[in-house]
C-alpha cells in the first residue's frame, strides 16, 4: 500500500520552483496528498491540482491567521458551490480551521470563522480538519458547544496525552507529523492512541522530520520518517502503519478505493 499525506500546503510559494517536479515523483510513493486551502485563492490553486493528479485532493478553509486578510466565508462557498454538492468532487473537506494563540491573531475573529467552518461542514457533510496551537481547552468548549457531524483531524497533534484522549473520545483522529520525531510528549500521545486513530500528515513546506533540519524544507516523501517513527513506537511493521493510516485516511475523507 502506498503513503497518504492527509495535510499538505503545494500551493504555498515554497514550492514555486519544482512544484510539478515534485508531483511527479509522488506519483510512485503516494496514493493519496490533501491540500489543505487556507484561503480562497490557495483553495483555487489546490484545486487545479486535483484536476491535473489522480491522488491530489484539496479541502476549504480559512486559516486562523488568516481571518484578519480579506476573506468571506461565503464567496468560498458560493466559489465552489457545485464541488461542495457533488459527493464525488476530490473536495473532501472543510479547513484547516481552529484557534492559534502562539501569535496574536484577535481570539474573538479567530472563533467565529472556526464556528462557521463547523457549520459549513455540516451543511454539506464533510469532515473537518482542526489547527490548534496553545488552544487545546477553548477548541474542546467550542466543540462541545458546536457539534460536528463529520468528525475529522486534530491536525499536528501537539497538545498533552490526556487531551488527546479527550478529542478521540469526542471521535476525532490524531494527525501525527514530523514532531513526533522530535518531541516526547507526540510520543507518548501515539503510545496511547490506538492506530485506527492515527493519520499522517507533512504539514508540507513546514515541520520536517528528523533527521531534517527544523526549518528546513518538507515534502511528503518524507512520510516515511514518521512512517518509521510511528513503527518504533507502536512496536508494528512500518507497512502495517502505511496501512492503517491510508484506510483511516480513505474513511475520514470518504475516497472509495
Ligand atoms: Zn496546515
Amino acid at each position: 500500500m502506498l503513503y497518504f499525506d492527509t495535510h499538505a500546503h503545494y500551493d504555498w510559494e515554497e514550492f514555486d520552483e519544482d512544484r510539478n517536479k515534485l508531483f511527479d515523483k509522488f506519483k510512485e510513493k503516494l496514493c493519496g496528498i490533501v491540500n489543505i486551502g487556507i484561503n480562497l485563492e490557495s483553495a483555487k490553486k489546490a484545486k487545479e491540482y486535483s484536476n491535473k493528479y489522480q491522488y491530489m485532493y484539496y479541502s476549504l478553509g480559512i486559516h486562523p491567521m488568516e481571518v484578519e486578510k480579506e476573506n468571506s466565508l461565503m464567496q468560498i462557498e458560493k466559489t465552489f458551490e457545485n464541488e461542495l454538492k457533488n459527493k464525488n468532487s476530490k473536495l473532501v473537506a472543510i479547513g484547516e480551521t481552529g484557534l492559534d494563540y502562539h501569535f496574536s491573531y484577535p481570539v474573538d475573529l479567530q472563533k467565529k470563522y472556526f464556528i462557521e467552518q463547523i457549520r459549513l461542514a455540516n451543511k454539506y457533510d464533510l469532515p473537518i480538519i482542526i489547527h490548534s496551537r496553545e488552544s487545546q481547552e477553548d477548541i474542546e468548549k467550542i466543540l462541545k458547544e458546536n457539534s460536528v457531524k463529520k468528525k475529522g483531524i486534530m491536525h499536528c497533534y501537539s497538545g498533552t496525552p490526556e487531551m488527546s484522549k479527550r478529542f478521540i473520545e469526542m471521535g476525532f483522529y490524531i494527525g501525527v507529523g514530523g514532531p513526533v520525531t522530535r518531541y516526547k510528549d507526540v510520543q507518548e500521545t501515539v503510545k496511547n492512541t490506538p492506530i485506527n486513530k492515527i493519520v499522517i500528515e507533512t504539514d508540507s513546506p513546514v515541520l520536517p522530520p528528523e533527521p531534517f533540519e527544523k526549518h528546513s524544507r518538507n515534502n511528503s516523501l518524507y512520510l516515511k520518517y514518521i512512517v518509521k517513527k510511528i513503527s518504533e513506537i507502536k512496536e508494528i511493521s512500518e507497512e502495517e502503519v502505511i496501512n492503517y493510516t491510508t484506510q483511516n485516511a480513505y474513511k475520514i475523507y470518504g475516497i472509495k478505493n
